[in-house]
């Protein structure tokens, strides 16, 4: 399985988090069936964009491109993706991408012109097969990046650009220097790990086109063989208060910042609570809705963790079949969540103890959403400070007992009064 990576320019956002965290879920869910999934992801570590930001901030695309490799595996680790196999940058697959240009230039797909080599596209009749759309009407920001006067068909796509002066380049056998566009590192990539062929493709939905045309038609052309993948998956859009998120309109939320309000469960539990091709609106109240809906599973699991079994023999195995029927019609994580929540209904009525736990351990292993085991080992630190705040609240020195209230809230934690003495609740995802 393959799935489009990040290109390394900027940090990541909540709707990069939505994508990956759901072909976390995906992956996970294959292996718990028992599939051996090789999860690949490239690295977009050269392009226009990440030559355009390095050049505003003054320092070299393998400085920033680096950078944001790093920052991009530390937001992966931040939202609990755990399932990549291998990550593959574009730079380490130049011989591999030189390769598949020859062999396309070879095979009269490709042509040379003086800025670079593009792809042929009256030479593949099948373009547009995946989203519909045809030769004409390929009008893209995208396509129109690889905009040259000498080009044969207006959708026509750069596969290896000549560089300018001072931009970034490699050696090719094709008369000039230059760099890969931005197709060709995908199926160049996939092609050194799987062959011409595999199973499952997956990205956002807005590279349907031309993106994954372009690869359909870069691979099929060059190996001759098809289908090229058997299975497109694409995750739907993000939207913020109902408007598409961009840095123009002020609310693109980069996951770091989100984690400063919400876990990395209740992220995670708010993008599985809709299908992954289906749209989702990031807001206040959805997200407070997940952590809602997470209070009453992690309160469960505390309560089934000391509790007896009463309830039917048979009712784990119906469950499981539920879910997995659910999981197994296209992945549908918010009927599967729905089994879930029935589950618990079912097992509150009646009692339930470590067989309840343990098959929600299970489930857990997919979605990774509860924090119930989490929250009982609170750091003895905060436990010191939630001790010496009672003490100072028992000697009327509140000023003293606000300050330790703020020493505990900056931790990450909440303390609560109850009338069983303060509760501490962990508040927020701690940095690491
Ligand atoms: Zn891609």
């Amino acid at each position: 399985m393959f799935v489009c990576g990040p290109t390394v320019y900027d940090y990541s956002h909540i709707g990069h988090a939505k994508t990956y965290v759901q072909f976390d879920v995906i992956v996970r869910y294959l292996r718990y069936l028992g599939f051996d999934v090789f999860y690949l992801q490239n690295i977009t570590d050269i392009d226009d964009k990440i030559i355009q930001r390095a050049n505003e901030l003054g320092i070299t695309t393998k400085e920033l491109s680096e950078k944001m490799e790093i920052e991009y595996y530390r937001d992966m680790k931040s939202v609990l993706v755990t399932s990549v196999t291998k990550y593959s940058r574009a730079t380490d697959f130049i011989d591999s991408i030189l390769k598949q240009v020859k062999t396309l230039l070879e095979g009269g797909f490709a042509y040379k012109i003086n800025d670079g080599i593009y792809f042929d596209l009256s030479k593949f009749k099948e373009y547009g097969k995946l989203s519909g759309r045809t030769t004409p009407e390929a009008e893209d920001a995208v396509t129109r990046i690889d905009e040259s006067v000498q080009k044969k068909n207006k959708g026509d796509f750069c596969l290896w650009k000549k560089s300018k002066p001072d931009e970034p380049k490699w050696d090719s056998p094709f008369g000039f220097s230059g760099r890969p566009g931005w197709h060709i590192e995908d199926t160049a990539i996939t092609e050194s790990h799987f062959g011409p062929q595999y199973d499952i493709h997956g990205g956002a939905r807005d590279l349907i086109f031309p993106h994954h045309e372009a690869e359909i038609a870069q691979m099929e052309a060059a190996s001759g063989k098809k289908p090229f993948v058997k299975y497109w998956l694409h995750t739907g859009f993000l939207t913020a208060n109902g408007h598409k998120m961009a840095k123009s309109l002020g609310n693109f939320v980069t996951i770091k910042d989100a984690l400063k309000s919400w876990t990395s469960q209740e992220l995670r539990f708010f993008y599985i609570s809709a299908h992954y091709r289906s749209p989702i609106d990031y807001s206040e109240k959805s997200l407070d809705k997940a952590r809602k809906s997470l209070e009453k599973l992690n309160e469960f699991m505390q309560k089934v963790n000391h509790g007896k079994d009463s309830f039917d023999a048979e009712l784990i195995e119906e469950t499981r079949k539920e879910f997995t029927e659910a999981m197994d019609d296209d992945f549908d994580t918010p009927r599967a969540i729905a089994v879930v929540f029935d589950f618990v209904r079912k097992v509150n009525k009646a009692g339930g103890g470590k067989k309840a736990y343990a098959f929600m351990k299970e489930v857990d292993e997919i979605f990774s959403i509860l924090t119930e085991a989490e929250e009982e080992k609170v750091p003895k630190e905060i436990v010191e400070f939630v001790k010496n705040r009672e003490k100072a609240r028992q000697g009327n020195d509140f000023k003293k007992a606000d300050e330790f209230r703020e020493k505990i809230k900056q931790a990450g934690y909440a303390v609560e009064d109850t009338t069983k003495g303060p509760k501490v609740k962990r508040i927020k995802k701690i940095e690491k």
